[in-house]
């Protein structure tokens, strides 16, 4: 049972090497991706661990890639499909 609740689980987190990581692959994957986490986004602060999130629409992951530009909200990118959503 343990495998199924962390698969229905939507959130997890992630250390801040496994985040950078994550969103350098899908800068990489998505070359539109870049241009628009440097429009929409300010850097993040120093912090040891980052919440993730489950893309439904597409089944990849969420991981946070800066603050929005008014600071209310952090802009997160999936790693599979390259969009990007505020949270
Ligand atoms: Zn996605």
């Amino acid at each position: 049972m343990t495998s199924n609740i962390s698969q229905a689980y939507p959130y997890s987190s992630e250390s801040e090497v496994e985040r950078a990581a994550a969103i350098a692959a899908a800068v990489a994957a998505h070359e539109d991706l870049d241009a628009s986490l440097a429009a929409e986004t300010l850097p993040l602060d120093a912090a040891d661990r980052w919440w993730t999130y489950h893309h439904a629409g597409c089944g990849g992951t969420l991981h946070v890639a800066g603050y929005a530009r008014d600071r209310h909200a952090v802009v997160v990118a999936c790693d599979r499909c390259g969009k990007t959503a505020l949270r």
